[in-house]
């Protein structure tokens, strides 16, 4: 009987330490977080993560043990995205990962902000040169190059306006400025209503003439083009001119003095070339006229002495008329500074109740200077008119 006790006592310890090794050897690893958690950072700002802790649990939990053995993989590098952190814990020849989700991203507006007065008045009849906004964006950084502009001015007429600058960063954030602008009259300027002018533009076409129609279409301005046969390839411009309502007038084919000028004979030579190129670009023969140099200029004399006189005599007689100016932009040589161009106009068309304005279509600064002029004359009570076959013409005195 003896011996049967301690089977069954040694049966019964083999169980237990069975079952105590069984228990033991159910041990996990559990962390401190949840698995797959999503953690969420602005872009630009620290990335902290809540710290990681790991404990091996025996014993339906009532034995636990810190784990010491927990190693990262992944990295979050600062970029706006998705990254995955994984934790792994290791104890007791047992694995356990922890998945971080996270992102960075940008939510943050760019800033913007308008350079100069975010609030102005401007007097009628002048332009406000825009000076621009610039942008900064916390990801992106100097996105002023993005900034879309919208919003118009009338100068030549009084209101409020805003010029709305906006931009969008690459996260697709938005941020706008508003430039508030109030046209108004000045008080102390007369009400009289201006004058006609006239403007004409020599020498062209050139590669500038497109852009001057455009600014032309703007205020619905229609002007006298004085042309000549050089630049071929900007001929399109003299057809395209004419459609719109200008008037194509007749300068040089050649503008060469040596040519035109050497006798009235080569003077029509070059005229007739000039009106022909004319009529196959517009379908119109032109019958108005400006001498190269002015009627009164005395260049000529080196080629032919009173050609001059000859020309203009010869021209009336076969039904042309031709016409100088009694305005002066300077634009050909006195100056090459759109603001001072525009304003010897402003002051030849305040002295002049017919304003016939020179200017060339070959000089970009007198091109810039165009708009100005308009907006004034539009704002101050001027009619701008392409030159006709009934309008005004003026007459230098002829000196050779
Ligand atoms: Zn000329």
């Amino acid at each position: 009987m003896k011996k049967g006790r301690y089977l069954i006592a040694a049966a019964i310890i083999t169980v237990l330490l069975a079952l105590g090794f069984f228990v033991l050897s159910q041990g996990k690893i559990v962390f401190n977080l949840e698995d797959n958690q999503q953690y969420s950072f602005e872009y630009g700002q620290d990335v902290t993560l809540p710290e990681v802790k790991a404990e091996y649990q025996q014993v339906f939990g009532l034995l636990t043990r810190p784990i010491e053995n927990i190693t990262k993989s992944g990295e979050i590098t600062g970029e706006t995205g998705e990254y995955e952190i994984v934790w792994t814990a290791e104890t007791h020849g047992k694995k356990k990962d922890l998945r971080m989700k996270v992102s960075i991203v940008d939510t943050t507006p760019p800033e913007i902000a308008v350079y100069g007065a975010g609030e102005l008045e401007v007097e009628l009849g002048k332009i406000y040169e825009d000076e621009g906004c610039y942008a900064q964006d916390i990801h992106d950084g100097n996105i002023t190059a993005q900034v879309v502009v919208s919003g118009n001015v009338d100068y030549t007429k009084e209101g409020t306006y805003e010029i709305v600058y906006s931009v969008t960063d690459s996260s697709g954030n938005q941020a706008k400025a508003v430039r508030k602008i109030t046209v108004k009259k000045d008080k102390s300027a007369s009400n009289k209503k201006g004058g006609v002018v006239y403007l004409t533009f020599d020498d062209g076409p050139s590669a500038l003439t497109g852009k001057l129609l455009k600014i032309l279409d703007k205020y619905n301005v229609k002007v006298t083009f004085f042309v000549t046969g050089n630049r071929e390839e900007y001929r399109k411009y003299i057809k395209e001119a004419s459609e719109k309502g200008h008037t194509i007038a007749l300068h040089s084919y050649t503008h060469n003095y040596s040519k035109c000028y050497s006798s009235l004979e080569d003077y029509w030579i070059d005229l007739n070339k000039l009106n022909d190129m004319v009529y196959e670009l517009t379908g119109k023969r032109a019958t108005l006229v400006r001498l190269p140099g002015g009627s009164s200029n005395t260049v000529s004399k080196k080629y032919c002495i009173g050609v001059m006189k000859q020309i203009c005599s010869s021209l009336t007689e076969n039904g042309y008329r031709y016409t100088d100016w009694n305005v002066s932009s300077g634009d050909a040589g006195g100056t090459e500074d759109p603001a001072k161009i525009a304003e010897n106009v402003i002051r030849g068309m305040k002295n002049h109740k017919t304003a016939i304005v020179l200017q060339h279509d070959t000089k970009g600064y007198s091109i810039e200077a165009v708009e100005r002029i308009i907006v004034w004359g539009l704002a101050n009570g001027y009619t701008f008119k392409a030159m006709t076959d009934g309008s005004p013409v003026v007459h230098h005195s002829i000196r050779n």
